[in-house]
């Protein structure tokens, strides 16, 4: 059955093993509805659509994002540089000096790699990498409290949900820590810090609010202020921007101004593949690699191959023309407009449907920057159901994703990847076909 013409999207798409198994499940189903005195409609395009149904659902596929979100973290977050990922290939394809010290010819750490680089970039005296942000910041908290029962203050304006479950609190719990919260949802001032200082207090804990922002009558204490009171102050900037932009609290701003421990993510503004980073004071960073959970999360070496590449276009000053979260940002809403009205010239030529291009808005996504607008343009499609006409797009070859608005469906050019284009323009023609 697979020599047959018609399967081969099929075995070309998700390979022969898996196309095989579904069709045979398909076929299973089919005698099965037969045995029990059904008559389904048992022709070769209908069993080969079936099939195509149940293995879209299998594993990782390329889809297009024309959402306009850029670290859209249903979609993957950051995707990587060229440089990048040549260093995964390379890291995956042979072997490596991931724990080995090529001058002595003993055993070394993958703890050690990416730290000079880390070091540079933020000013801070040693580094350590895990799997992702929540667990260096839980396991930065499990390392400084040491004892289960030391107690860590927090604000209560600052008591956040990322999403995905990570709730502050809970990570407190699960660090061992007791949570002490200072203050009111809207203002926390240093002298509520100082009140709740007592023996028992063993660090602070900094939060930045990530993806909602507290307007109006609001007050907080920074990082400088609250490592006045001469206690560990851990500083959790998630979204790990090495660049200022916008209000976007950067890595070096902690570091500089006394955090012993500063933790963010590798896959949001930083550009970079999913990792945790904690940088600080080497006796902090110390405990934290020696702490039992580090190896429950660490990084695994492609993860490190690709967080180093990425480092490195910022140590040569080509972060923003090399990574592409960091284009996406920044380029010029002109150069949109002009991507927008080729692809729609394009989508135009394919389609008897309305096509146009309005001025939109992008976002940086991710739980960053929330009310930071960039301007964008966007490629509408009308003169049909857009629910549907978006579910259509979802099942393409390569799936496009773009978004309901105003009755028509949008896709923004800004978060489009090279290629891209070519995809959109082939599921469009493809419509209804
Ligand atoms: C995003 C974020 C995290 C979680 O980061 P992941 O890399 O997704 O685990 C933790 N803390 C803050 C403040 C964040 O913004």
């Amino acid at each position: 059955m697979l020599r047959n013409p018609a399967t081969e999207p099929l075995v070309e798409r998700h390979g022969r093993a898996s196309a095989t198994a579904a069709i045979r499940r398909v076929l299973e189903g089919l005698r099965r509805e037969i045995l029990a005195g059904g008559e389904p409609k048992v022709t070769e395009e209908a069993v080969i659509q079936v099939a195509s149904k149940l293995l879209a659902g299998y594993g990782i596929r390329r889809v297009v994002n024309a959402t306009g979100v850029i670290l859209h973290t249903n979609l993957g977050r950051s995707t990587l540089s060229q440089r990048a990922v040549e260093a995964v290939t390379e890291a995956a394809t042979g072997y490596s000096n991931l724990e080995y010290d090529l001058a002595s010819g003993r055993r070394g750490s993958r703890y050690d790699h990416a730290v000079p680089l880390l070091r540079e970039l933020t000013g801070a005296e040693d580094a350590l990498v895990v799997n992702n942000c929540a667990s260096a910041t839980l396991l930065a908290l499990a390392a400084v409290v040491g004892e289960p029962g030391g107690e860590v203050i927090v604000s209560r304006g600052q008591l956040i949900e990322i999403g995905g479950g990570f709730r502050i609190p809970e990570v407190l719990a699960l660090s061992g820590a007791r949570l002490h919260e200072v203050g009111t949802t809207n203002r926390t001032r240093l002298s509520d810090y100082e009140r709740a200082v007592d023996e028992n207090t063993r660090a602070i804990l900094w939060v930045h609010q990530s993806n909602f922002e507290t307007v109006g009558f609001s007050e907080s204490v920074g990082v400088r202020e609250l490592s006045s009171l001469g206690l560990p102050v851990i500083a959790d900037v998630g979204s790990g921007a090495l660049v200022p932009l916008d209000r976007e609290p950067t890595v070096q701003h902690a570091v500089r101004n006394g955090a012993v421990l500063t933790t963010f993510s590798g896959d949001k503004l930083l550009g970079g593949p999913q990792a945790g980073i904690a940088v600080g004071e080497s006796r902090w960073i110390s405990a934290m690699r020696q702490h039992p959970l580090a190896r429950a999360v660490r990084a695994d070496k492609l993860c490190l191959a690709t967080l180093e590449a990425t480092l490195i276009a910022y140590l040569e000053g080509t972060a923003r023309e090399e990574l592409p979260t960091l284009q996406m940002i920044h380029a010029p809403a002109k150069e949109m407009e002009e991507k927008a009205r080729k692809l729609a010239d394009e989508l135009s030529r394919a389609t008897d449907l309305e096509v146009d291009v309005a001025s939109s808005v992008a976002r940086s996504g991710g739980g960053t920057l929330p009310t930071y607008e960039i301007p964008s343009f966007a490629v509408r499609i009308g003169g049909t159901d857009a629910e549907d006409l978006a579910k259509q797009l979802r099942e393409a070859e390569v799936p496009v994703v773009g978004r309901v608005q105003e009755g028509r469906l949008w896709l923004d050019v800004r978060t489009l990847l090279p290629g891209d284009e070519t995809n959109i323009v082939k599921a469009v023609e493809a419509l209804g076909g």
